[in-house]
């Protein structure tokens, strides 16, 4: 059972810790060039720990939003490079590094594969990080920013995911098809991944259509978040091909990702679809809503 509950209200920061419920909370719910929205950055919180899932180029602003900053998250994870999920991640090393008392502070936590962590610190974060100053003759590392945790391998439903136990919640990440859009498997495509919390929130994270995924999570997930585009073809899974996902699937999915021009209907839903352009009428949860709190009680 969920509830949506505002936060906020009083203006104070939004409290990275509950009782013991799972929180997740979307700082964004918008596409990566998105301007109406913040980009889909998820703040998941439970007892005294929490996790980014996320921080692209708006991600310190979307922060900001509600009442925080990039040396209050102090564990993160990061689902792939794309800057609009990775592109606050400069801001996130150096603010923590370089800021006064880093010591008292200490590094935060980075939630990532091995492989992972190798392709995302050469390919994208070294670039702004590596020279800020030599450490004992040498480049700095990640390591020299984020204190490294490691999800180990397991099975469910036939695939290999990793789960991390971080406190309370157990953090499963499994791959996603996301992008060269010719990737015909997750073994062809760039590393990305989408979430699953406690076996109750389940998370895309951005991807292709890949029916297989949410049929199969769906037997175990009390809600689910898909991300979504609304025109066909490109890299993440469109409307239409999320409307023939059976009806009970629908009804456990919030859609999130989107463009904006979401509630300008008439730019994106064709005469003879069949659907409304509204996802609470056309059978799922409807939109994901940003900087509001899903609370699972
Ligand atoms: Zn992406």
């Amino acid at each position: 059972m969920f509830k949506i509950n505002p936060i906020c209200e009083d203006g104070n920061p939004l409290p990275l810790t509950t009782d013991g419920n799972l929180r997740v909370v979307f700082i964004g719910v918008g596409s990566a060039f998105c301007k109406r929205k913040r980009q889909s950055n998820i703040l998941i919180i439970q007892g005294d720990h929490h996790v980014l899932v996320d921080c692209g180029t708006q991600g310190p602003l979307a922060l900001n939003d509600i009442g925080l900053s990039v040396l209050d998250v102090r564990c993160y994870l990061p689902t792939h490079s794309h800057a609009d999920h990775v592109g606050g991640f400069e801001e996130v090393m150096l603010m923590n590094r370089y800021t006064p008392d880093p010591e008292t502070r200490g590094q935060p936590q980075l939630i990532i594969l091995r492989d992972y962590q190798d392709i995302l610190w050469s390919k994208s974060l070294s670039g702004g990080a590596e020279f800020c100053e030599a450490n004992q003759g040498r480049t700095l590392q990640i390591t020299d920013f984020f204190d490294i945790l490691r999800p180990k391998t397991q099975q469910i439903h036939g695939r290999k995911v990793w789960v991390y136990q971080h406190g309370p919640m157990e953090i499963m990440i499994m791959r996603t098809r996301h992008f060269p859009d010719t990737a015909v498997s997750v073994d062809e495509s760039q590393w990305c991944s989408g979430v699953f919390i406690n076996r109750r929130v389940w998370i895309s994270g951005d991807t292709m259509f890949d029916p297989e995924y949410p049929q199969r999570f769906a037997e175990d997930a009390e809600v689910m978040f898909h991300d979504c585009q609304l025109f066909q073809g490109g890299v993440h899974a469109s409307y239409q091909e999320l409307m023939t996902l059976p009806t009970d699937i629908r009804e456990k999915i919030f859609l999130y990702h989107f463009g904006d021009n979401w509630d300008q209907i008439h730019t994106w839903v064709r005469e003879g679809d069949k659907f409304s352009g509204d996802p609470a009428k056309d059978g799922f949860l409807g939109w994901a809503q940003q900087q509001v709190a899903y609370d699972f009680l």
